[in-house]
């Protein structure tokens, strides 16, 4: 059922909430888009612009590296003055309130975090860009301490413990999926009776699964968009609107 309004959306939605006993949200750039974080896919987005480096070319370069590391900082006016939007608010009440056991995410700005989601409860199925990695040993890095590095040397850093590449710890293309945060992403799917997917075509892969692993596993199914998606013809509920205005309502205080 697509909701003829947004009026009857939020009935229809509240109804459902309130039926579910463990509801699972799986958000996309939809969701982050009020917080000024530029949705990188869409027409005019970054990624239409600066074509995205790969993995392999990340590797085997260090003026890739390098243009990987320049493009990161130029963005940072986005990220760091980022701050939750409605719909992570109204997501981190559902999960305050015990009715979500966590979120999973195809976004990368750690906002669900910063909205008072444990870090161990948020499955970033595409990493998270508000840190960095070494690809060698794992060890964890903070950009100001990649920019420092950077700035004094004039090249992307490598690992002082390791000798290894240092990346922001997102899943570029050409990356493996992180495998644990995919079983888990899968297993929270499984776990649920209601599967709300939020400000996601629902097109990349592996986004377009697992709605339809939970509607196969006898899930209801809501889509939260503002554009169509590939799975509004099964889901239970179409909400076509902005996020942050359907969700405000279900927002704790
Ligand atoms: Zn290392």
């Amino acid at each position: 059922m697509i909701a003829p309004d947004v009026e009857t959306g939020i009935a229809r939605l509240r109804d459902l909430f309130e039926a579910a006993s463990v509801i699972v949200p799986f958000t996309g750039a939809g969701i982050s888009t009020e917080c000024g974080i530029p949705d990188f896919r869409s027409p005019g987005g970054i990624w239409t612009k600066n074509r995205p480096i790969p993995f392999d070319e990340f590797l085997a370069s260090q003026e890739m590296r390098n243009e990987a590391w320049r493009r990161r900082f130029a963005m940072e006016e986005h990220f760091a003055k980022a701050r939750p939007g409605r719909g992570h608010l109204a997501l981190a009440s559902l999960y305050r309130a015990g009715k979500a056991p966590g979120v999973v995410t195809q976004n990368i700005d750690n906002l669900h975090q910063s909205s008072g989601i444990a870090a161990d409860d948020v499955v970033e199925l595409h990493g998270n860009s508000t840190y960095a990695v070494c690809l060698g040993c794992a060890t964890r890095y903070e950009l100001s301490w990649v920019k420092e590095r950077f700035g004094s040397s004039g090249k992307a850093p490598d690992c002082p413990a390791c000798d290894g590449h240092i990346k922001s710890a997102t899943v570029s293309f050409g990356q493996a999926m992180p495998e644990a945060a995919m079983l888990r992403a899968e297993e929270m799917t499984r776990s649920c009776d209601l599967f709300l997917a939020i400000g996601s075509s629902l097109v990349v892969w592996p986004a377009a699964g697992f709605p339809l692993m939970a509607k196969r596993n006898g899930a209801r199914l809501v889509i939260l968009n503002r554009e169509a998606t590939e799975l509004d013809d099964v889901a239970d509920l179409v909400i076509r609107g902005d996020i942050g205005t359907v969700l405000s309502p279900f927002i704790a205080h």
